[in-house]
């Protein structure tokens, strides 16, 4: 990307389509249901732009865009790296993290409205069957300490309360202390609501950072440069330049309203509860915005928070075990429960201290499976191949009874879970002979223009041969 374009949402949106990876819907799908139909329907395949999107008021003139993220790849470009390098690379942005810049202007602020209707002016779907409606998704939340003035940035479900209300989930980490923060002083805390950006804010959003380092930065280093930001209109929060649409507002104190069921990355329902309450104070916009959303436990949901969660258990392994080599969570474990390590194994007995390590470094990993070099992470074939043929229960199988897990896994009894970890590795020393894999030589670099003949040619060929 040329440092003169700023790193926004249009300039993926253009990255996306020049490589194929942009389809427009036809216009009018509708908010409910439909749009995520579709948004599932091709998430492996395509991102995809809703023009005019219908909900019960009429059509938007605010099209919707899902799908930002696809594949591995797509997280790879969006960092402008080749596919191995993505770990890597998030792992050095949080390292060195680079500050952003404050603007007078901002194309976010190209239109105000302080007269806020959520629904009425933003084109909001709603996602999975069981959801309690209309949920903003997409959003980067970014929070100010009220103690030191540090900014977080983070993630959270959404939920349309009212014209100017939202219910939203706070898992106890940044956000959530910030906001204690404010409430035991009995004041709110200034917020803002960033929808439609560059997919970096998004991962950097994800980073596991400590508190009060601001995620801002990260993003940042993602993109290789400072990033712009703005002041909010009504409150001090500041926040990127080039997004599509920001809401200010304030979490109140004190205030605690329904929100949910809401489909979750584990492929359940978050529960209804009593949860914390944003109102919004002014809505601000480019000329002709673009709402982003995130289907519910849909790809783009699991990969944005596994590739950070990746990033930071690799980090982790490597300070004690510097051979492993690549960590997966795989899409069947959300990618938040299941962890593959892929090692070259200099001991045996050291996939077990892996797993042990594995465990630490996240209380969401719930399945660890050491695989050796010879493994391809990114296939669940292989890995399955892995534990067929080198794991054996009696003897490379560890259970922990009563750790703690994820509350969102429904096996997991409140949040109390047990841990397996499987050592698919072969014995030391045996990957050259009795654990050699087969291979057909060639086969990994057969150009299939280079000797197929043209479409067509079969037929042609086989009249030949038959009717010859
Ligand atoms: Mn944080």
């Amino acid at each position: 990307m040329p440092q003169s374009m700023p790193a926004d949402l249009r300039a993926w949106l253009h990255a996306l389509e020049a490589e194929g990876h942009l389809a427009v819907a036809k216009a009018g799908a509708s908010l409910r249901h439909e749009i995520a139909a579709i948004s599932k329907h091709l998430e492996r395949e395509k991102a995809l732009l809703f023009p005019a999107p219908r909900g019960e008021r009429g059509a938007y003139d605010i099209p919707v865009v899902t799908n930002l993220l696809i594949d591995r790849s797509s997280v790879a470009a969006a960092l402008g790296v080749p596919d191995h390098g993505v770990l890597t690379k998030f792992l050095s942005a949080a390292q060195k993290p680079i500050a952003p810049v404050e603007v007078d202007r901002a194309p976010v602020q190209e239109v105000v409205h302080k007269d806020v209707d959520l629904e009425g002016l933003l084109p909001i779907p709603t996602h999975n069957e069981l959801d309690s409606g209309a949920y903003i998704t997409a959003a980067v939340l970014i929070a100010r300490s009220p103690e030191t003035g540090v900014q977080n940035m983070s993630i959270h479900r959404c939920q349309i309360s009212g014209p100017d209300r939202i219910g939203v989930l706070l898992l106890p980490r940044h956000t959530h202390a910030y906001y204690r923060q404010a409430e035991k002083q009995g004041v709110h805390l200034e917020i803002a609501l960033v929808i439609g950006v560059h997919p970096a804010y998004l991962l950097a959003s994800q980073a596991i950072a400590a508190l009060d380092e601001d995620e801002m930065g990260i993003a940042g280093a993602l993109l290789g440069r400072p990033t712009e930001v703005v002041k909010c209109l009504t409150n001090n929060v500041r926040v990127p330049a080039h997004a599509e649409i920001v809401l200010e507002g304030r979490l109140l104190p004190g205030v605690r309203e329904p929100e949910g069921p809401f489909g979750e990355f584990p492929q359940y329902y978050g529960p209804r509860a009593n949860r914390e309450v944003i109102a919004i104070d002014a809505i601000t916009h480019r000329r002709q915005p673009i709402f982003h959303t995130i289907v519910g436990g849909g790809y783009e949901h699991l990969i944005l928070g596994g590739v950070p969660r990746e990033a930071t258990l690799l980090q982790h392994l490597r300070r004690s075990f510097p051979n492993v080599l690549d960590v997966r969570l795989t899409r069947g474990g959300t990618c938040r429960y299941h962890l593959v390590v892929k090692i070259d194994k200099l001991n045996d007995g050291e996939p077990k201290n892996i797993m042990m390590g594995a465990f630490a470094g996240h209380y969401d990993v719930k399945q660890v499976i050491v695989v050796d070099r010879d493994v391809d992470i990114d296939s669940a074939v292989d890995i399955e191949w892995a534990v067929a043929t080198r794991f054996q229960a009696d003897r490379d199988l560890l259970v922990v009874s009563g750790a703690q897990g994820s509350r969102l896994d429904p096996s997991a009894d409140e949040g109390m879970s047990a841990k397996m970890g499987l050592d698919a590795t072969a014995p030391i020393g045996t990957l050259g002979d009795t654990y050699r894999r087969i291979r057909v030589p060639g086969e990994a670099e057969v150009d299939r223009a280079a000797v197929l003949q043209a479409p067509g040619g079969a037929k042609d060929y086989l009249r030949a041969l038959l009717d010859g």
